[in-house]
């Protein structure tokens, strides 16, 4: 089998809640995403989508992501879409980095080669655990009674976790903030307070102690250095979580030489794909890791992959997967995995298990022969 063509496609994803506030005074209303079309000389076709969350949020832009595909896609026409590895190797060899311009890529040839075998990607990832994945929400900085019925929200829709985002003012604010989010706390919820790099460590160690004792939250991407992350690592007792930082698979090698971390959020996009979200998982996995598998974020397309990863992670290790389907006001595929009992099961079907929209993506903006 021979990789024979691949399309790009480029479409605007409008935040499905109006305005996201992140630290430091981000804010996001439209996602740029690129999707990709591959298709072999069987006829078998398989879609990727790289979705960086603005260009304020990691190295990744959506510019970035289309221009690193012109490079690297002429070489990966006439291999074989199924060498995932190889085609791992050979992507590195013409681009160094920008693991968000492989990543649609990647994620293409596990829809290929599941496809081509008539089975579903977490089989090829190592089977399915069968296990409901909980699905956590994103609940952007805000006001904190206006959070706290956005956390409700989401309750009733089925979300068990959500991650609320903290850093974009005072640490009393955060602490209000969390106080409001865990009002109506249920059993069997978790909460992440994210602060996706925006705190200093002297604002989150003031913030822990305006918290009440006891309370049950994992501290998620405090810090932007890791430097800082370190420091506080040795000065508080909370589970931390690190995201922004953990990108390559030598970060999360570094993390767990150091002892930095109780877990990592694992991004697709941001560790190049699923053959390395693959290797992420069985680092984080030998080293004893929580694993909250997600993308930047971005479509349906997105979501299956992350999925199909998240569903071969034991349940131990699984904190939860990110909806990020629910995150945009567009609906690019469809993808038989609703969130009921608890969370989300991936679809019994070949590859992605996805049947893409073509109306809805136009024209392509670059095709490769
Ligand atoms: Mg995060």
């Amino acid at each position: 089998m021979k990789i024979e063509r691949i399309e790009v496609y480029q479409l605007d994803l409008p935040y499905s809640g109006g305005v996201y506030h992140l630290s430091g005074g981000r804010t996001y209303e439209v996602f740029d995403a690129t999707l990709v079309r591959m298709v072999t000389d069987t006829g078998i076709e398989g879609w990727g989508e790289s979705t960086p969350f603005g260009g304020t949020y990691i190295a990744a832009h959506a510019l970035g992501a289309r221009a690193g595909i012109a490079e690297i896609a002429p070489h990966l026409v006439g291999q074989d879409p199924r060498s995932v590895d190889r085609i791992n190797d050979l992507m590195d060899s013409v681009l160094v980095g920008h693991n968000h311009a492989k990543t649609p890529l990647d994620v293409a040839c596990w829809d290929i080669f599941g496809k081509s075998v008539g089975l579903p990607v977490c089989q090829l990832l190592g089977g399915s655990t069968g296990t409901i994945m909980p699905v956590i929400s994103s609940i952007h900085s805000g006001e904190p009674e206006e959070m706290r019925q956005r956390v409700a929200d989401h309750r009733a829709r089925g979300y068990l976790g959500h991650s609320i985002k903290i850093g974009a003012s005072d640490p009393a604010l955060d602490a209000e903030r969390i106080r409001a989010c865990l009002a109506d706390r249920q059993p069997g919820e978790f909460f992440q307070a994210d602060a996706n790099g925006g705190m200093l460590v002297e604002q989150v160690l003031r913030l822990l102690q305006l918290l009440p004792d006891g309370v049950d939250i994992v501290l998620e991407a405090p810090c932007a250095s890791w430097r800082e992350t370190q420091s506080l690592r040795q000065r508080c007792s909370v589970p931390i979580m690190m995201d922004e930082l953990a990108q390559q698979d030598e970060d999360i090698a570094q993390i767990i030489a150091q002892d930095m971390a109780d877990g990592i959020g694992l991004k697709v996009s941001k560790a190049g794909g699923l053959t390395r979200g693959r290797r992420q998982r069985d680092i984080c996995r030998a080293a004893g890791l929580t694993m909250s598998v997600q993308d930047t974020v971005g479509s349906t397309v997105a979501f299956a992959a992350l999925a199909h990863l998240g569903q071969t992670v034991p349940a131990q290790n699984l904190r939860c997967i990110l909806d990020c389907r629910d995150m945009v006001a567009v609906t690019t595929a469809s993808f038989d995995a609703p969130i009921s009992n608890g969370g989300v099961l991936v679809p019994d079907q070949p590859g992605l298990g996805i049947e893409v929209d073509r109306e809805l993506m136009g024209n392509p903006v670059q095709t490769f022969t």
